[in-house]
């Protein structure tokens, strides 16, 4: 049989970790596949991915300078997670767009047959429709939050969010601040004009309700390739994404190996979100009453070198690490999210349902207890919660913005504890959800096997985009 010719891609990554590592491991599932493989991206993100991400042959970085004098920003400083302040997160962002010139520079230069982009460069869209290649984009959620926030009706009276056309009865008693949602509507425009759509979950997380939904509603070609995680194989590959870890591996196996199957309850909020002070404190005060073990995982003071006493005990009760010495652990900064998730002591996960923490959950069969804060995760947590059934709610009906302010309404312990204990605490309600949950992680993996449904559609869209390439190489030669 003659071989086919290996496809070149090229992969335009967002700086923010919620981006980066879900599309950069996509990245390396068509490499294993044998095709050529650029991840464009700044200096100090690539040194995080070279570290991180699986080794293969026909896997390339591309640098671009990141414009850090040009913003003012510090040097290393090339990701939203890394931002200080609220100051600091617009330069981020300003800079991402002064990327523009270098990128399209180095694309036009050595073309590709198809480019990946993250939807937040739209103008990628110019660049692949002059060099005549297909455009896929990214967007890091699911689709089931693709749907919602297409189809989301605000209702002001009630101050909530309605989806009359959904295949689920859903209402979210929050609403999205009105700049995110035309950010997000300018963005999906743009996306929709795409070759198709590449989606970190799998098929059956979604459920074909929704893929049809999409299908139907917008014309357009949603690609499940995930859960993009499982590409992550060693310890070091697992642990070392998006940051440096400030925990190593071997001291946090070594404290979840000690403790007993499904007793830590796991929280972290992600990259991005910054919670004030009294919303730690009320954290801390949940955890402490539902007397489990933990493991909570607070963002490091920017900026800072130690943090005093004084200022500690602003988040932290008086007596707190001496009570929980044994049962806790507070890790501050970065974390080795898979490898806590993929232990056998979690027992479930408190969670702010960013995209790729919740479908890490899910794919690690761990319950969630959800609190989504902002951006598109009110709709993830719908599709946890009363859509899949794999997760209780907190009661959030704050959706904030990305940023470093105060919050209005305080998410209180009591709702903290009585949310953890319906999940770690037993019963027949939580045995339901985690069996679901374990259901819904085994088909997780059955997804990337050989035969599996993400496996065959990486198969189908390899497929296209060779017939793609093929059909515009006998029109040019
Ligand atoms: N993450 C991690 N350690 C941390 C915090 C986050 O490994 O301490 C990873 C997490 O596993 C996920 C990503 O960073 O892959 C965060 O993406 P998500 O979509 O969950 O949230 P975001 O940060 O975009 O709000």
């Amino acid at each position: 049989m003659e071989r086919v010719k290996a496809l070149e891609l090229h992969f335009i990554h967002f700086l923010a970790p919620g981006h980066m590592i879900p599309l950069c491991d996509i990245a390396t599932l068509f490499a294993s596949r044998g095709h050529h493989v650029t991840i464009i991206t700044t200096p100090s993100n690539a040194q995080i991915l070279r570290k991180s991400i699986p080794f293969h042959p026909h896997l390339t970085f591309h640098t671009v300078p990141f414009p850090s004098q040009e913003v003012g920003l510090p040097d290393g400083v090339e990701s939203l997670s890394s931002a200080t302040d609220g100051d600091n997160l617009v330069k981020v962002f300003h800079a991402t767009t002064l990327l523009q010139p270098p990128i399209q520079s180095f694309v036009e230069n050595h073309p590709p047959d198809c480019i990946v982009a993250d939807f937040l460069f739209p103008w990628v869209h110019d660049l692949a429709n002059k060099l005549h290649i297909p455009r896929l984009a990214f967007n890091g959620f699911s689709l089931f939050a693709v749907c919602a926030i297409l189809g989301a009706k605000p209702n002001p009276s009630e101050n909530s969010l309605l989806f009359p056309n959904l295949p689920h009865q859903i209402t979210i008693n929050a609403t999205p601040p009105e700049s995110l949602t035309q950010f997000l509507e300018t963005m999906m425009e743009t996306a929709l004009k795409s070759h198709g759509l590449i989606v970190n979950n799998f098929a059956e997380l979604d459920g074909e309700e929704y893929i049809e939904h999409y299908k139907k509603t917008t014309g357009h070609k949603a690609w499940h390739l995930g859960p993009a995680s499982l590409v992550r194989k060693s310890i070091q590959e697992k642990t070392e994404r998006g940051h440096k870890s400030v925990v190593s591996a071997d001291d946090c196996l070594t404290w979840l190996n000690s403790k007993p199957d499904r007793s830590v309850l796991y929280i972290c909020f992600g990259s991005l979100c910054h919670f004030p002070d009294n919303q730690l404190h009320e954290i801390a005060r949940g955890i402490d009453a539902s007397g489990h073990g933990f493991i909570w995982v607070v963002p490091e003071k920017k900026g800072k070198e130690e943090e005093s006493e004084e200022e500690k005990e602003k988040w932290l009760p008086k007596g707190f690490e001496e009570r929980n010495r044994e049962k806790g652990m507070v890790i501050r900064g970065w974390a080795p999210q898979l490898l806590i998730l993929n232990h056998r002591a979690v027992g479930a996960f408190l969670t702010h349902c960013g995209w790729n923490s919740t479908v890490e959950a899910v794919t690690a069969g761990v319950p969630m207890v959800t609190w989504p804060v902002h951006g598109e995760q009110f709709y993830n947590e719908k599709l946890v919660t009363e859509v899949r059934g794999v997760g209780v709610e907190v009661g959030a009906t704050e959706w904030g913005s990305i940023g470093f302010g105060e919050r209005e309404k305080l998410v209180s312990r009591e709702c903290i504890e009585k949310a953890v204990r319906r999940l770690m605490d037993g019963g027949d309600e939580a045995h339901e959800i985690r069996r679901r949950a374990q259901e819904f992680g085994k088909k997780a993996r059955d997804a990337v096997r050989e035969g599996g449904s993400s496996y065959n559609n990486l198969t189908a869209l390899i497929n296209d985009l060779t017939r793609l390439r093929d059909t515009r190489l006998l029109h040019v030669n």
